[in-house]
């Protein structure tokens, strides 16, 4: 799919895209850069160091993967958002690194909402625990900006569409329970190359749409 053509579907969503270039090569990326796209996410520390060093200053790089905590130094310079944290040990660590290099760094919570029993990700349960503790009050040097889902993958676009909707009514939730003061938690990243029509409709604010605009990936 041609990128002009995806960003005029986001447009009166008022949604913004992530393009996902895990994968595939900077020569291959910059296609996109060159047509003015700026937002690209990568879901591996090292392929993500490797391209923000090869490629123009000005790319907004989202980690969009699951983040060890021993390697969240290696991105603390630069990253532009990470979108799936899944513990408090995590938060702490981005707050350390992020004071080390003097940033405030935007993160979103993984939240699970699909059926299968997925590896990474917070249930709903463990994310009011997290914010409940306080304790994330305490790191001035990240913000929590929003929270991030992937549905389940299935031909079922009815489930689909009912997990999206239950990560945005979450998000409302945590909205007037804990967020109410702070206008900067307004982000819901959901939604990839085969269910982004029905994340919008749900009220995303971030599609990460990979294979949709550069081709199957080649792993
Ligand atoms: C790879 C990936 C995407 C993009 O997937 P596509 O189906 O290629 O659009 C989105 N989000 C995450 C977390 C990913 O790892």
């Amino acid at each position: 799919m041609e990128l002009q053509d995806l960003l005029q579907e986001l447009e009166p969503f008022n949604a913004r895209l992530v393009a996902v270039s895990k994968t595939h090569p900077p020569a291959k990326v910059m296609t996109l850069y060159d047509q003015g796209q700026r937002d690209f996410g990568e879901n591996k520390v090292q392929e993500l160091v490797d391209k923000q060093a090869q490629m123009p200053a000005d790319i907004r790089w989202h980690m969009i993967g699951h983040l060890q905590t021993n390697k969240v130094k290696y991105i603390a310079g630069f990253v532009h958002l990470i979108h799936a944290v899944d513990s408090l040990k995590l938060l702490k660590e981005i707050n350390k690194r992020a004071a080390q290099a003097e940033r405030v760094i935007d993160v979103m919570l993984q939240v699970k909402i699909a059926e299968e029993d997925s590896k990474f990700g917070l249930s709903m349960e463990d994310v009011r625990t997290l914010l409940e503790s306080g304790t994330w009050q305490q790191f001035p040097h990240v913000r929590i900006v929003g929270l991030m889902g992937m549905a389940t993958f299935t031909d079922d676009q009815e489930q689909v569409s009912q997990e999206f909707h239950s990560l945005k009514n979450f998000f409302e939730e945590l909205k007037r329970t804990h967020f109410a003061d702070r206008d900067y938690f307004k982000e819901l990243s959901m939604g990839m190359s085969g269910d982004y029509q029905l994340a919008l409709e749900a009220g995303s604010t971030i599609v990460r749409v990979g294979s949709l605009l550069f081709g199957a990936r080649n792993y």
